[in-house]
């Protein structure tokens, strides 16, 4: 659809992530439509961009799925009620027109005129946080990867892993199944993980399987068009080791903002979005939020409790929609899936 022209809706979805998807369901069975926006250029969210490839476990009536499967399955159960998505844009603006219609703006000029918005914008806007080192941006998404989205990838190359969390010892563990050869490069010889995980690494360097580096912070690369040939390490009085690798793997954490949505007027606590909880509205009428974005008194980031949520939301959005047709309940044994 051309950017620029107003789009109409009944629903505008900041964000796509689990919970944004089945708001689209939800909001689809009490017969509203929905526009769909987010930054990335996939749907998924958090379950897309961090995690494909683990299982979840707590998932109602899955014992187990992958991230990616989950996010499979949630974008088919919405599809009977024909999303339109906006990906890679970011929402950057939120306007109340007269009527009670909200105008929302994305990054690439796309205008949608909804009756309500729901924000599911999970931890927001979320990047990893880049070790600063001179070019590391020509190796990016070649030979140096901040999320592991594919593990077959490393099959038989020498890995270079940094970081001291969870994140950079459970990968070392699993990549050490597979890779060549994987070193571990942190400044400190404790460890931010599981003590059972931490005890497993440090087992496996004991057996000679998996190169500790400590303390040891990473200081330069060495490769050309993007692809690494080692890895420079200095410790903090400056002697250094140079690690040959084909692969580095940082893994810092993720810096999170909540980006343009801070600057909606809409209450905040603790950089979340404040909510009633029994209608998902937020401090203005119209907005309602769901997903890892929004607190209340006993808010569990779950994806479950976002599904839940995301019903609720889908109830109070239609009473504010339609006030002369109150909603008829019906289970969807009953109603099954209406016509979009
Ligand atoms: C490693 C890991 C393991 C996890 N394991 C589990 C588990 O086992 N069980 C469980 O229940 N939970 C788990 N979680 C947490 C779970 O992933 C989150 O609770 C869930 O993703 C929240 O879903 P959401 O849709 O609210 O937000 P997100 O998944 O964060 O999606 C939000 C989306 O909004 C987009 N967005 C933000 N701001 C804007 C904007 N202004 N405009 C457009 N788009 C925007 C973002 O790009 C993102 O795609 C795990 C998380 C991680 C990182």
């Amino acid at each position: 659809m051309a950017n620029g022209q107003t789009q109409q809706t009944d629903v505008v979805v900041v964000g796509a992530g689990p919970v944004g998807l089945f708001t689209v369901f939800e909001c689809g069975m009490v017969r509203l439509n929905c526009h769909v926006v987010d930054i990335l250029d996939d749907v998924g969210g958090q379950c897309t961009a961090l995690y494909p490839e683990k299982p979840i476990y707590d998932i109602p009536g899955f014992p187990r799925v992958d991230a990616a499967e989950l996010i499979v399955r949630l974008k088919a159960q919405a599809a009977p009620f024909r999303p339109v998505y906006h990906l890679g844009q970011q929402v950057e603006k939120l306007e109340p027109l007269t009527g009670g219609y909200w105008r929302v703006t994305t990054s690439r000029g796309t205008i949608i005129q909804a009756r309500a918005v729901i924000v599911a914008a999970g931890v927001g806007a979320f990047g990893p946080n880049r070790p600063p080192l001179d070019g590391i941006e020509a190796f990016e998404g070649k030979s140096v990867f901040y999320y592991v989205t594919q593990r077959e990838l490393f099959r038989g190359r020498r890995v270079v892993i940094a970081g001291g969390g969870d994140t950079a010892v459970d990968w070392a563990l699993s990549l050490n199944e597979i890779a060549s050869h994987v070193s571990v490069v942190h400044r400190r010889d404790r460890f931010r993980a599981a003590p059972d995980s931490e005890a497993r690494l440090k087992a496996l360097a004991k057996a000679g399987k998996v190169d500790l580096v400590v303390p040891y912070q990473l200081h330069g690369l060495e490769g050309s068009d993007g692809q690494l040939t080692a890895v420079t390490v200095a410790t903090l009085d400056g002697e250094t080791r140079r690690l040959e690798a084909d692969v580095l793997l940082p893994f810092f954490g993720l810096s999170m903002s909540l980006g343009p949505i801070a600057e909606w007027g809409l209450a905040l606590e603790h950089n979340q979005l404040a909510v009633e909880p029994s209608t998902a509205a937020t401090s203005q009428r119209g907005i309602f939020a769901v997903g890892d974005v929004v607190t209340y008194p006993g808010k569990l980031k779950l994806i479950l409790t976002g599904f839940a949520e995301a019903a609720i939301a889908a109830r109070s959005a239609y009473a504010l929609i339609h006030p002369e047709t109150p909603l008829h309940f019906e289970y969807s044994t009953t109603s099954g899936v209406p016509d979009a």
